[in-house]
């Protein structure tokens, strides 16, 4: 069984997937292709915002959405506790401040209580501008957008939106990356919506920083490439993969993300008694990035984790330490109490989840934690 099985979904959509490759190899625009806009245009129409300006991959599109803010030394930049490690990198590589702040248990999102406490500290130490808020969508949840809002206008704060795992959930009928005053996502292959190599994008329902973004993507052109008015970076995204998320977003549409909240939908009834599963809020949508389940122990999670790889399951553990435990980070300080963060990650266990999972799949996986618990 594949964690995530990207070899079958090719085998679906290898009719679509061959042509679009082979148009490109055809028309050798490889850099910038028409492939691109049309993507940008789609993605832009899907997620319900003004821009969308694709590049090279995640990481990249949150440097640079903090590059049009004009973040830098001196600023503070809150992110969650309990992330994947580029949210806080790209904050500290501009030269500003991760302040982290802990997440809630149940949704492994941004915890809001926290959040006002980490701004009010940062304030009274008065040594920091508290800048910025990035909330990410872990696991495919979005974040609790409607209080973090409150909040980022209450102290006057940008709001981003880390939808790298996030892209295709929804609050009501509003979609991911469409929650921030910039939101950001990532085409890595096994992201909720990926391509055949390294992607991301950028999206805003605001001009100036689109227009900003566009140049800093590419060596901060001015009225061409030749024309560099600021200093910039090359971040564009491959027409090749451009082509390949155009046949991949039709899919995503039609069936694959409904495929994989049914998948969800399965593993929560067959496993909600036995472990804690993933609580998707009222009026939320998940895209099911992961899915990961909560242990009692870290020594239940490593057992079980044993368990499953001798039935053949893979299993991964996302993340096994929180932000303000990384080495990189061991010099950063830190304004809030951070527990959940560091408990989720002795106990968390992401189980195998993709739309293409068969249900005799979803079955083994479902009897062999139930067995695991009735040994
Ligand atoms: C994957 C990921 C990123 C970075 O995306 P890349 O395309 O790998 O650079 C950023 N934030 C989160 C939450 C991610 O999961």
């Amino acid at each position: 069984m594949q964690f995530r099985d990207l070899k079958r979904q090719y085998q679906v959509l290898k009719d679509k997937l061959d042509p679009a490759i082979s148009e490109v190899l055809t028309n050798a625009d490889f850099i910038s292709g028409s492939a691109v806009s049309e993507l940008e245009r789609e993605l832009a129409e899907y997620v319900g915002v003004k821009h969308c300006i694709t590049c090279a991959n995640g990481t990249d599109a949150l440097t640079l959405a903090l590059m049009a803010w004009g973040i830098g030394e001196g600023d503070a930049v809150f992110v969650p506790d309990f992330t994947f490690f580029a949210t806080a990198e790209t904050v500290a590589y501009e030269g500003a401040v991760p302040v982290f702040v802990d997440v809630e248990e149940s949704s492994f999102n941004l915890l809001p209580q926290s959040l006002e406490k980490a701004v009010c500290e940062v304030l009274k130490q008065g040594k920091l501008t508290p800048r910025a808020i990035i909330a990410v969508d872990l696991f495919g949840q979005p974040a609790d957008f409607v209080r973090i809002r409150t909040i980022a206008k209450r102290y006057g704060l940008l709001l981003l939106e880390d939808g790298a795992q996030g892209f295709g959930g929804r609050i009501g009928e509003k979609r991911a990356c469409s929650f921030g005053d910039i939101s950001t996502t990532s085409f890595f292959p096994a992201k909720p919506l990926g391509c055949y190599g390294d992607g991301g994008a950028v999206f805003t329902d605001h001009d100036s920083w689109a227009e900003l973004i566009r140049s800093y993507r590419v060596h901060g052109k001015g009225k061409d490439k030749y024309d560099n008015i600021r200093v910039g970076m090359n971040s564009r995204l491959d027409t090749l993969q451009a082509a390949v998320l155009r046949v991949k977003l039709e899919a995503f549409r039609e069936y694959e993300l409904e495929a994989v909240n049914c998948v969800a939908a399965r593993y929560a009834d067959g496993l909600n008694e036995l472990v804690g599963i993933p609580i998707v809020e009222e009026g939320f949508y998940s895209s099911f990035a992961q899915y990961s389940i909560l242990l009692a122990s870290e020594k239940e999670r490593e057992g079980l984790k044993e368990f499953l790889k001798k039935r053949d399951i893979p299993s991964m553990v996302y993340y096994p330490k929180a932000m303000h435990e990384l080495e990189a980070f061991r010099v950063v300080p830190h304004f809030v109490e951070l527990n959940n963060a560091s408990d989720i990650c002795g106990r968390v266990l992401a189980l195998p989840i993709h739309p293409y999972l068969t249900e005799e799949e979803q079955d083994k996986v479902i009897g062999a934690v139930k067995d695991y618990f009735l040994r």
